[in-house]
């Protein structure tokens, strides 16, 4: 049995910081659930945040709040809680949400809230990544159906 770690918001749970949900399309998650026993985490909320909140992104080796506000503590928790669900299962894989501060594999927000992309990971797929579980986001679901 396989099992993947996925972002809850892309299985249409409603944990995204404006209360709304970044649900994939149901054929792509049939061929997921044939594919895997999935797992959902959010981070964030696994790291104490409510929702809604205020939006967060990283800045340098902090993660800011739009107010100013450091939340780099509850993005860590949340990221070592995440993990211990990915060793819990065993999981070799991820899907993870593109851009997030927490999810994000290949590329987040500056820091400026400006909407601006740069090259980097969230917190949770950064911590992922360390203990060698391979990371897709929901771009590239089919490169991760490739592997089983
Ligand atoms: Fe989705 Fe991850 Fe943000 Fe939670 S932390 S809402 S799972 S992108």
């Amino acid at each position: 049995m396989k099992y993947l770690i996925i972002s809850s918001c892309l299985l249409g749970a409603n944990c995204r910081y404006d209360g709304g949900t970044n649900a994939l399309a149901e054929d792509i998650l049939a061929q997921l659930n044939k594919a895997f026993v999935l797992i959902p985490v959010c981070p964030e909320q696994m790291g104490g945040l409510s929702t809604p909140r205020l939006p967060a992104e990283i800045r340098g080796k902090k993660v800011i709040r739009k107010d100013e506000v450091d939340v780099t503590k509850e993005f860590q928790l949340g990221s070592r809680e995440a993990l211990a669900f990915a060793k819990r299962y065993k999981a070799r894989y991820a899907l993870l949400k593109a851009y997030s501060p927490s999810c994000g594999n290949e590329t987040v927000y500056d820091g400026s809230f400006s909407g601006t992309l740069i090259e980097g990971k969230g917190t949770t797929a950064k911590e992922f990544d360390k203990f060698g579980i391979k990371v897709y986001n929901e771009t590239q679901i089919n490169d991760l159906l490739g592997e089983v």
